[in-house]
Parts: structure tokens; C-alpha cells; sequence
């Protein structure tokens, strides 16, 4: 696999950059710089964008079926690349080498497919009155996504964002840029028209923030942390552009008294340890039942304790390291933090042990945490698990709604009627009854300041259509 990257994707080619300034990547288990990318600039952006404005209306008015096909043989380039996508990011974001194929090169196949079929079969026009209601693509879309499941990310919004026929600029995450080339690899393989889709690397604050502010940009669709969307939404209300926000979490894992909590809490500490913690729905507040609060705190030392830290391409691996030292450094004051705000460790904490180089923390489990203190508050986006006791579901619900956050969750109990009233109760996009496996067509999303809009599926489709009454 060579690493050396020193170009864009623009209008359909390869293009050099400017033998300008670049940006180094580094692999977070050694802490060693493995490659760069260029670094762009606004005027980067200025021909990426320009390039899809002159690319949309061919794009929008492919026929349905032809961007299917499109869409069908991206996705075979795609799944020809998996085993090079998994150990890139592996590489470059030391997820785990088995989690990384399953997640990182599976999940992201799993959400291209999906849109294969559903790029075929866009939305009906309606008939209300006298009126025909089409939905048309919204145009231009500028991409703009994070590190921690780095295809993913992308895939999510370039996927449905084609299939309804808008052309795309994408600006992948800084940290985690590499398996963005490999998809641009595969988009050239798959011979997409020119221009219908466009790749700028580079820093937020340059080439994100000429994407957002770019007046020929129709809608940005952003993933990452809540402070950047709210500069994101305030870039693009200048021009009243569109924006589709997926921002952070603080989900609740609710465990009722009647619930299988053996099953609860091991399925429960994999979720909020998954990626090392750095998963945007990851239940990172376990809820519990009083009178099995004990019991509970016993099983999550015992699951936490078996995480084996180390290399990621080491099978014996179970917890990568952090992405950079700078997250490493902000989850360590985050414990710190909730054990100065009368947290109780349980397992892990700031002086476990952890190989000697990279970004390592282990995993970690505080107990008796303050509903209203900063570790139950904010997105720590780490191995770190905050359990919180409750008297009765009413509590559990009040709890778990104490978030300015909604992103995610989980119900557990023996009667699938009650938790599935107790889901109800909670305002967040998404819940798991009793850990019901993850849809990959169903609507992905935040209330509150977790974001705005939908991702994955029809929904998810949708987000990139405007709607058209012609009256006759
Ligand atoms: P981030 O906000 O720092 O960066 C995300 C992207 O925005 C990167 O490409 C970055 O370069 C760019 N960016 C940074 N500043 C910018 C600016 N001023 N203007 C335009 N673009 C800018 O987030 P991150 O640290 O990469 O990712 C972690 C965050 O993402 C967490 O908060 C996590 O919860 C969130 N996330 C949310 C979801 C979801 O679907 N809701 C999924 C994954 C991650």
C-alpha cells in the first residue's frame, strides 16, 4: 500500500497540489508520522466547487436506474479495496485490525449497497389537488466529516447524496484522511462523470470553512463535534444555505430492574468501549436499578478488565489507542474531572497501566457518577463508562432525558412492552431494545444539539431533495 498522497481529486482526475504545506498523519499506536496530504486552500475549494456546479445538472438528470449502476460499481471497486481500507484505518486510527474489517471496511459497504436499490427507486411524484409535487436534487453538497469511523462518515452522506442526484465536494477529517483516497481510487475505477464527485484534504478552519461559507454550495452536510456544527450552521445562515448537522452524544444504556444483566451490562460496556470509545452513539452512561447496582458495578470491572490494550494489528487486541495525544490528554481530565466530582473507580482510571508509546488510555468505569456533573454531561469520546444508580423508571427516564444531548440509547428489561414504552419516553433519535441489532436502513440522527436531519435509508435519501409544487 503506498501512503504518499499529494493530490486532489478534481473534475474527474488526479490532480497535484501546489507543492504548498501539507498535513502529516500520524499512527496513534506509535505515534509515528506514516504519511502527509496536502493541506488545501479556499482556492482549492473555489475549482472542487466549481467543477461539481458544472457536473450537477448532468448528474440530476441521469436517469434513476444509471445512477444506480453508478452507485453498484463503486461498490464493487469499493469491496475489491476492503482489506486495504481495514488496515488503513488501522493504521490510521488504530482501531482494532478485527474491528476495523468488521466496522471500518463492513459498515460502510453494508450503507453503499443499500443505496444501490434505493438510488433506483427515488420518491414518486405525488398529485395533491391540482398541484404535481416533485422532489428534485438540492445541488451542490459540501461534505464534511470526522475521524472516528472515517469511510463511514463519508459514505453516509456521498451515498444517498448521489443517489438523489446532487454532485458532492468532500473534505475528509485532517487525522484520518488516508482511506478517503482509497475511495477516490475506486470512485475513478468506477468511472463516476467527471466532477460528480470531488476530494479537498486539508484543516477545518482553511478548507472546511471555505466549503461551508462557499456561496455556490447548495447544502453542507456535516458530522463532528457540536462547537464546529455550530460554526458550520453560522457560516452557511449567511446565504440561508442547507445544512445537515450529526453532532455529539451522551446516550443512556437504561437497565431496568427486570432486565437479563449479565447480557445488559457486557453488550452495554462493549457499546461504550467500541473504537476505544470514540463513537459518536457509544452509551457512555450506564443506567441502573438500585437494587442491582452492585451487582451491575461487579460485571462492568469484570467486562472492562478484559479489554486487552495494545496494537491494533495484533488479533489478541481488543482496545486501540486514541486517535491523537490531544484526545488522549482531554479524556484523562475528563476522569480526573469525575473523580474530583465524587466518582468512584472501578477499573481503569489515570494510573492503570498502558503499553509505554501511543495515545493509550485505559479502559476505565466510575461509579456513583452526579447526573448533573461534567463526566454524565459531556461527550468524554473515550474507554470511559459513567454508572449512575435510579429508584424507578420514572428516575431512570429523568436521568437519561439530562442531556443536551440525543443522539442514542438503550432499554433493557424482560418485558418487551414496558421497555419499549420506557424508549418512548426518551428523547433521543435512536434506542435498542434489549440490544437489537444495528439497521443499517433505518433513520440515523440527533435531537437536541446531537443535530439536524437524518442519515442512512430513505430518510437519509430525502435529506438531499428539495420539493416542487407545479400547479396545472
Ligand atoms: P470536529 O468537529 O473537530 O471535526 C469534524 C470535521 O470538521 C473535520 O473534518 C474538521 O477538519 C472539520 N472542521 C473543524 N473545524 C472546522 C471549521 N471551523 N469549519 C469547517 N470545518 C471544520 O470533530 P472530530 O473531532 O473530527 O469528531 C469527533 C466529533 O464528531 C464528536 O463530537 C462526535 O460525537 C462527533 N460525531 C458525530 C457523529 C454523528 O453521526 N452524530 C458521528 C461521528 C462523530
Amino acid at each position: 500500500m503506498d501512503l504518499a498522497r499529494t493530490d486532489f481529486y478534481l473534475d474527474g482526475q488526479w490532480v497535484a497540489a501546489d507543492a504548498g504545506e501539507t498535513v502529516a498523519v500520524r499512527n496513534p499506536a506509535t505515534e509515528e508520522v506514516v504519511a502527509a496530504v496536502p493541506a488545501g486552500t479556499a482556492a482549492d475549494v473555489d475549482r472542487a466547487v466549481a467543477a461539481a456546479r458544472a457536473a450537477f445538472p448532468g448528474w440530476a438528470d441521469t436517469a434513476p436506474v444509471e445512477r444506480a449502476a453508478h452507485l453498484d460499481r463503486l461498490h464493487a471497486a469499493l469491496s475489491a479495496r476492503a482489506d486495504d481500507i481495514a488496515r488503513t484505518v488501522a493504521l490510521e486510527l488504530g482501531t482494532p485490525l478485527k474491528v476495523a474489517t468488521r466496522v471500518q471496511a463492513g459498515l460502510p459497504l453494508t450503507v453503499l449497497h443499500s443505496y444501490v436499490e434505493l438510488a433506483a427507486r427515488p420518491p414518486a411524484d405525488e398529485t395533491v389537488g391540482n398541484s404535481l409535487v416533485v422532489r428534485e436534487p438540492v445541488g451542490v453538497v459540501g461534505a464534511i466529516t470526522p475521524w472516528n469511523y472515517p469511510l463511514h462518515q463519508v459514505v453516509a452522506k456521498l451515498a444517498p447524496a448521489l443517489a438523489a442526484g446532487c454532485t458532492v465536494v468532500l473534505k475528509p477529517s485532517e487525522l484520518t484522511p488516508l482511506t478517503a483516497y482509497l475511495l477516490f481510487d475506486a470512485i475513478h475505477e468506477a468511472g463516476l462523470p467527471p466532477g460528480v464527485v470531488n476530494l479537498v484534504t486539508g484543516t477545518g478552519p482553511v478548507v472546511g470553512e471555505a466549503i461551508a461559507a462557499h456561496p455556490d454550495v447548495d447544502m453542507v452536510s456535516f458530522t463532528g463535534s457540536t462547537a464546529t456544527g455550530r460554526r458550520i450552521s453560522h457560516l452557511a445562515a449567511d446565504r440561508i444555505a442547507r445544512v445537515a448537522l450529526e453532532l455529539g452524544g451522551k446516550s443512556a444504556n437504561l437497565v431496568l430492574d427486570d432486565a437479563d444483566l449479565g447480557t445488559a451490562v457486557k453488550v452495554g460496556v462493549g457499546n461504550a468501549f467500541l473504537n476505544s470509545g470514540q463513537t459518536c452513539t457509544a452509551w457512555t452512561r450506564l443506567l441502573v436499578h438500585r437494587d442491582r447496582y452492585d451487582e451491575a458495578l461487579d460485571l462492568a470491572a469484570k467486562a472492562a478488565a478484559g479489554y486487552r490494550l495494545g496494537d491494533p494489528f495484533d488479533p489478541a487486541t481488543r482496545l486501540g489507542p486514541l486517535v491523537s495525544a490531544a484526545q488522549r490528554e482531554r479524556v484523562l481530565g475528563h476522569v480526573a474531572r469525575g473523580l474530583a466530582d465524587g466518582g468512584r473507580l472501578v477499573c481503569g482510571g489515570p494510573d492503570a497501566p498502558v503499553p509505554d508509546r501511543g495515545f493509550f488510555v485505559a479502559p476505565t468505569v466510575i461509579a456513583d457518577v452526579d447526573p448533573d456533573s461534567a463526566l454524565a454531561q459531556e461527550e468524554v469520546f473515550g474507554p470511559v463508562l459513567a454508572v449512575i444508580g435510579f429508584d424507578d423508571e420514572d428516575e431512570a427516564v429523568t436521568i437519561a432525558n439530562n442531556s443536551r444531548y440525543g443522539l442514542a440509547g438503550a432499554v433493557w428489561s424482560a418485558d418487551e412492552e414496558r421497555a419499549l414504552r420506557v424508549a418512548r419516553r426518551m428523547r433521543t433519535g435512536a434506542v435498542d431494545v434489549n440490544g437489537a441489532p444495528f439497521n443499517p436502513l433505518a433513520p440515523f440522527g440527533g435531537y437536541k444539539q446531537s443535530g439536524l436531519g437524518r442519515e442512512l435509508g430513505r430518510h437519509g435519501l430525502e435529506e438531499f431533495l428539495q420539493v416542487k409544487a407545479i400547479q396545472r
